[in-house]
């Protein structure tokens, strides 16, 4: 399992303002299958820090290609405002 490592940060845990046990894992749509016994990082869930957890609410029935997208849109929507 990697380290967590927030899907919109991108900030090396280490530099982080939070700790490890601070973020949290979202489980997006699966759309890959796995062997039983596979036991790698998930294509489908990615680690978030507690500012950007909210935006995945409602998402997370999307595959997480799908989810990002709309996340760095919203984000995206909330920051470029007059550009
Ligand atoms: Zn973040």
């Amino acid at each position: 399992m990697m380290p967590p490592n927030c899907a919109l940060c991108r900030v090396p845990p280490q530099l982080s303002e939070f700790e490890s046990k601070d973020f949290t894992l979202v489980y997006f749509r699966s759309t890959v299958t796995y062997p039983d016994d596979w036991a790698g990082h998930p294509e489908n869930a990615e680690w978030f820090c507690p500012t950007h957890l909210p935006l995945t609410e409602g998402l997370t029935h999307l595959p997480a290609l799908d989810a990002m997208r709309l996340i760095t849109a919203k984000l995206r929507g909330t920051t470029d405002q007059g550009s």
